[in-house]
């Protein structure tokens, strides 16, 4: 058995549903350069995102690679794709739009609460100076880490914990993105926004009748929120259940 054969099937049997990227696979991602323009064209700049730094971002970080093997053939289809953990990956529209709300810029410190497969995260690091994103689900976290450096994103750090809390050490953030449905504005999370930031939020009872919300702190620290539009989001988990 050729090593990175055996290398995936290792990584299969100690995650399973996970990415089990082999380096060959690493260096064939542009095998799907095509069908990422594609995406881009008709699923995003066809709805109105026009900013080209995301488009661009979003031509070229490789999602297939932050999801499971079995799903390649759907990964730039218009809809969201299961990982593990009952946890899902954006439609690449929704990643889009919520990362153009953000108005990154390049010297921007970000926080990114649910970092799922990591996807969300790289189509940021390309964006802004630094991302730092939290995980609640271990296993989660830990794959994500481990693609996005063997991928390079370097500008990124994965914590293992309770986003609701924000990320005290690192804050304040310029910019604050959610990717897990909260039923109310984390306030610890407005608290870690810099006077002049960003947050941009899905907010609302599990699973329906959420709405994404632009979250804008202005240079005195007052906060004015405006709905964006209706979405579906994972619920956000309260506490350290996992730890
Ligand atoms: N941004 C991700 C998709 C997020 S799915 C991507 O690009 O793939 C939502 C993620 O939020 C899930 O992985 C879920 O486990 C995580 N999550 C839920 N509650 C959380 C919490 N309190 N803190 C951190 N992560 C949380």
């Amino acid at each position: 058995m050729r090593s990175t054969s055996l290398l995936k099937l290792l990584s299969l049997i100690l995650l399973p549903g996970l990415p089990a990227v082999t380096t060959a696979q690493l260096s064939d991602s542009d095998a799907f350069l095509e069908e990422r323009a594609v995406m881009v064209e008709t699923q995003i700049e066809a709805r109105g995102v026009k900013d080209a730094r995301v488009l661009d971002s979003m031509k070229e970080v490789p999602r297939h690679l932050f999801i499971s093997e079995s799903l390649w053939p759907l990964a730039y289809s218009d809809r969201p794709l299961s990982i593990s953990n009952d946890q899902t990956i954006s439609q690449p529209y929704i990643v889009a739009l919520m990362t153009e709300l953000l108005q990154p810029e390049e010297h921007h410190v970000v926080l990114e609460i649910g970092t799922g497969s990591g996807y969300q995260a790289a189509v940021l690091s390309k964006l802004v100076d630094r991302v730092y994103t939290i995980e609640i689900v271990p296993e989660l976290g830990r794959s994500a880490e481990s693609i996005l450096d063997r991928l390079g994103y370097d500008n990124v750090t994965v914590r293992v914990g309770d986003g609701y809390q924000g990320w005290p050490e690192e804050a304040p953030f310029d910019r604050i993105i959610v990717t897990a449905a909260p039923e109310e504005i984390p306030q610890k999370l407005v608290e870690q926004l810099k006077p002049g930031g960003r947050m941009i939020l899905p907010v609302g009872p599990q699973w329906w009748g959420q709405d994404l919300l632009i979250l804008e702190k202005d240079g005195e620290g007052n906060v004015k929120t405006t709905q964006s539009l209706p979405v579906r989001f994972v619920p956000m988990i309260r506490g350290n259940v996992f730890q």
